[in-house]
């Protein structure tokens, strides 16, 4: 029988596992249990739905049995079972989804990064197994199929016996060696103690059939072995149990059996909530954000339960996508079975739970920022960028409920602040609160634009997503401050200078512009800067950093720029060669503009549209 092969990328993942020096290799129970639990998840729904099924409640369960001698473990179930094209497709490839990215990252990741960002699931048999035979007849089907597999070099499905649907996961456990003890997978008391520790929480009962002595009957002191099922686990799904009873270590394992993520989260909230709509809920605020997040692949969502039956792995109805960083699951009695996902979004229950569940969040943040601040600058690090497209998107419908949660970087602090922080502690005489956009912190710090503010003593906060200016020109104003970057041609600050006429050099700032061909609106005076000779500044609403990040979207909306102004310095003595230039030799002063200007443009992290041409001029000006 022809051997077939894995995909290439289950094929580095399989390796990884075996090899894997990985110190946690006992989790590989409860990625098979877990993966167990979901199938029956998916033959009890059925049986619910399906009138024709008769069914027994006591038929959900799933087995482990130990066969010291063969050195055997096994998993069993009495879930929907897989098909032959099933146990080729599911067990031969990686089914996660992010497996694309995977392919890439696989090479440069060890283990335990591996199992924290993707959940192994299956695979994770090879860390303890040296041989797994997956045995497995799909619900409704007679025919039961054997899979087979010692490793990276292929696996084969023959044609096997089986009385009824599930599946049956077989592992003949590695020998041990000097440095790793596997002998305790096949220990009784130890897979007791792993099924209370990682999966005590699994809905169905976990059987296994433990040997016990007891007094012969009729007898004083000869004793017998016999045979008894024991329950390993406390079947009460978790969210079902009293707050009071649990342990943050209970939530702390469930996350990582639902695999929401592998770090520890950083915040679990568990609602339960009787009423008109009655509900439990388990919220968590993951520590890191998943690797996927920020891009289309990412899938929000909540696991939904009908009265503990599962009906939707991921539910996006329940979540904003502002809050699509949440993970977690709900269950409420109130919700029907055959709800789906068409019908989802015009139930009335399900509405109400979704905004129950968003409210809750929002003051489980706010009180975070409140208490726990290193907690929330964490949180926000993670996913703060969500938060600031909530502002932005639905032309900033949700902008009252979001703003309080957003934090920028502060040019007083050097570190995140909020608004409400910002507008409590300006200046008296301050109109605005100030930002300055910029690719990171370090260029933003340098910007010659933030001079006269810093003389000023006023606070600036420092953008640098992407999104920043985009999500304040929604929110226009905090507590009725408006927003100003400090690169807008108007200020609206008084300076000493005002005073001063601005006919003055009107002839020579006409000379520079018409040098520039267009490419400023206006060449003045600056009152901003200090030290530095130039800088740009901008008119009406689109500023230099959203010129940039317009220009980079893929449906480039082409032409489009902001107003720029070119300023001059004219305390600096470069005006002085300027003024000179302009009195004595025209030619040289147009080469000045040109050099000037495009210096500008790169401190503000733009592109010079002639490189070769500019660094001509330089030349030319240097001899
Ligand atoms: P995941 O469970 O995260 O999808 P796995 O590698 O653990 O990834 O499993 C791959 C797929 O194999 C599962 O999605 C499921 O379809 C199938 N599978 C695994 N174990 C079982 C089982 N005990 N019964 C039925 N199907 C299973």
């Amino acid at each position: 029988m022809a051997k077939k092969q894995f995909k290439s990328e289950s094929k580095r993942l399989l390796n990884l596992m075996i090899n894997s020096i990985y110190t946690h290799k006992e989790i590989f129970l409860r990625e098979l249990i877990s993966n167990a639990s979901d199938a029956i998840d998916k033959s009890y729904y059925k049986s619910l739905t399906d009138s024709n099924i008769v069914f027994n409640k006591d038929d959900f369960y799933i087995r482990i049995s130990v066969n010291e001698e063969a050195r055997t473990l096994t998993v069993s179930d009495t879930g929907i079972g897989m098909t032959k094209e099933e146990l080729d497709s599911n067990l031969g490839t990686i089914a996660k989804s992010g497996s694309f990215d995977f392919k890439e990252n696989i090479e440069n990741k060890d283990a335990v990064d591996i199992i924290g960002q993707f959940g192994v699931g299956f695979y994770s048999a090879f860390m303890v197994a040296e041989k797994v035979t997956v045995i497995s007849k799909a619900f409704g089907s007679d025919e039961a199929n054997k899979w087979e597999s010692t490793g990276v070099d292929g696996y084969t499905i023959t044609p096997c016996e089986k009385n009824s649907a599930g599946t049956d996961v077989i592992m003949k456990i590695k020998p041990s060696t000097e440095d790793e003890d596997y002998d305790e997978f096949l220990d009784i008391y130890n897979i007791k103690h792993l099924v209370k520790k990682y999966s005590d929480f699994i809905k169905y009962p976990i059987k296994m059939m433990v040997k016990k002595r007891r007094l012969k009957e009729g007898s004083e002191n000869e004793y017998e072995d016999y045979y008894e099922d024991e329950i390993l686990n406390s079947i009460v799904p978790i969210w079902r149990k009293n707050k009071k009873e649990l342990k943050d270590e209970d939530y702390e394992n469930f996350y990582r059996e639902k695999h929401f993520g592998f770090e520890k989260p950083l915040k679990y909230i568990h609602v339960s909530v009787e009423g008109i709509t009655s509900y439990n809920a388990i919220l968590y605020i993951p520590g890191r954000a998943p690797f996927d997040f920020y891009t289309k692949e990412f899938e929000k969502g909540l696991e939904l339960y009908s009265n503990g039956v599962l009906i939707m792995k991921k539910c996006g109805d329940l979540l904003p996508d502002y809050f699509g960083f949440v993970q977690g699951l709900v269950d409420s009695a109130d919700l029907s079975l055959n709800i789906s996902r068409e019908t989802l979004q015009h139930d009335r229950q399900l509405q109400f739970i979704a905004k129950k569940i968003k409210e809750r969040i929002r003051n489980e943040l706010l009180s975070m920022l409140k208490d726990e601040r290193d907690n929330y600058e964490k949180f926000f690090m993670n996913f703060g960028k969500t938060l600031k497209f909530g502002i932005y998107s639905e032309w900033g419908a949700n902008k009252e409920e979001l703003q309080d949660l957003i934090m920028f970087y502060s040019s007083h602090e050097n570190k995140l602040i909020t608004l409400d922080e910002y507008v409590s502690r300006m200046k008296d005489d301050q109109k605005y609160i100030y930002y300055a956009a910029g690719e990171n912190i370090d260029k933003v710090e340098k910007l010659p634009q933030t001079e006269l503010l810093r003389d000023k003593g006023y606070e600036i906060l420092y953008f640098t997503d992407e999104i920043d200016e985009f999500a304040i020109k929604v929110l226009t104003k905090y507590k009725d401050k408006e927003f100003k970057n400090v690169s807008s041609a108007d200020l609206d600050i008084k300076t000493d200078e005002d005073t001063e006429e601005k006919e003055e050099n009107k002839d020579l700032f006409n000379f520079i512009k018409e040098s520039l061909d267009g490419k400023v609106k206006e060449v003045r005076a600056s009152k901003r800067l200090k030290s530095h000779p130039v800088c740009l500044s901008t008119e009406g609403e689109l500023s230099i950093e959203m010129e940039k990040v317009l220009k980079s979207m893929p449906d480039n909306l082409g032409n489009i720029s902001a107003e720029k102004i070119l300023e001059i310095n004219t305390h600096h003595a470069i005006f002085n060669k300027l003024q000179d230039a302009y009195s004595n030799d025209k030619e040289k002063l147009k080469k000045l503009s040109k050099v000037l200007f495009n210096q500008a443009l790169l401190i503000e992290g733009l592109s010079i549209e002639d490189p070769v041409q500019y660094a001509n001029d330089v030349y030319d000006l240097i001899q």
